[in-house]
C-alpha cells in the first residue's frame, strides 16, 4: 500500500479511431501496463478477488458497475508489480464524472493522470471506418469498404456467397450509436484540455504515424526521444 504511483496515461479516442491497437502498440513501447476496464473486470470476476465478486454482483443483476468500485479495481492494478512504471488506461473514463472519481482516487495516492493523449478522428471518418463492414452469408467471411474489399463487388471471395451487412453495421445504426458515445468522449477531452494534460493527435493517417504522433506527444513524460 506504501507503494508509489507510476505514471498514468489515459488514450482517448472514439471506437473505430484505433485506440485498441495502439493502447497495445503503446504500452509495450513504454513498459505501461496497457488496462482495459473490460478486462479488468474479467480478470478480478475470474480470481474471484472481493472487488471481483462485488462487480459480478452488479452485472449479474444487469446494473452498471459503480465508478467507485471499478476506481478500487484500479487502484489494486496500479499496485501490481508489472504497473511499477506506470498504467495506459484504455475505455476509463468513460465521462467527466468517472475522470473526477479517477482524479481523486490517484491524488489521495499521490499520483495524477500524466497525459491523456486523443485520437482525434472526424465523426465522418468513423462513420465510414466502423460503418464499412460487410460479411458473407455462407461463411461470414469479414470484408470492409475500406481496407478489405471483395475482388468483385458484393459476392465472398472465398466461397461466392452474398455479400450484407447486418443492422448494426449500417450507416444510419452506427451515426446515431457513435453520436452517444460522441457526446461522452467531448465531455472528457474538454476535462483533460481543462486540466492541461490533452495531447491531441491527427487519427486519420495509418497506424505507425499515429504511433509516431503519439509517441512524441508522450516523449515528455518518459523522457524518451520519441
Ligand atoms: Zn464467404
Amino acid at each position: 500500500m506504501t507503494a508509489s504511483i507510476g505514471r498514468v496515461v489515459v488514450l482517448l479516442g472514439a471506437p473505430g479511431a484505433g485506440k485498441g491497437t495502439q493502447a497495445q502498440i503503446l504500452s509495450e513501447r513504454l513498459g505501461l501496463a496497457h488496462v482495459a476496464t473490460g478486462d479488468l473486470f474479467r480478470a478480478a470476476v475470474r480470481d474471484e478477488t472481493p472487488l471481483g465478486l462485488t462487480a459480478k454482483g452488479y452485472m449479474d443483476r444487469g446494473e452498471l458497475v459503480p465508478d467507485a468500485v471499478t476506481i478500487e479495481m484500479l487502484l489494486e492494478r496500479l499496485a501490481k508489480p508489472d504497473a511499477a512504471a506506470g498504467i495506459l488506461l484504455d475505455g476509463f473514463p468513460r465521462n467527466t464524472a468517472q475522470a473526477e472519481v479517477l482524479d481523486k482516487a490517484l491524488a489521495d495516492k499521490g499520483g495524477r493522470v500524466d497525459i491523456a493523449p486523443y485520437i482525434e478522428v472526424p465523426e465522418a471518418d468513423l462513420v465510414a471506418r466502423l460503418g464499412g463492414r460487410w460479411i458473407c452469408r455462407a461463411g461470414g467471411h469479414p470484408y470492409h469498404e475500406q481496407t478489405k474489399r471483395p475482388l468483385k463487388a458484393g459476392v465472398c471471395d472465398v466461397d461466392g456467397s452474398e455479400l450484407y451487412q447486418r443492422t448494426d453495421d449500417q450507416p444510419a445504426t452506427v451515426q446515431a450509436r457513435l453520436r452517444q458515445q460522441l457526446g461522452a468522449l467531448d465531455e472528457v477531452v474538454a476535462y483533460y484540455r481543462g486540466h492541461g494534460v490533452l495531447q491531441t493527435v491527427d487519427g486519420r493517417r495509418g497506424i505507425e504515424q499515429v504511433t509516431a504522433d503519439l509517441l512524441a506527444a508522450l516523449a515528455p513524460l518518459t523522457g524518451s526521444k520519441g
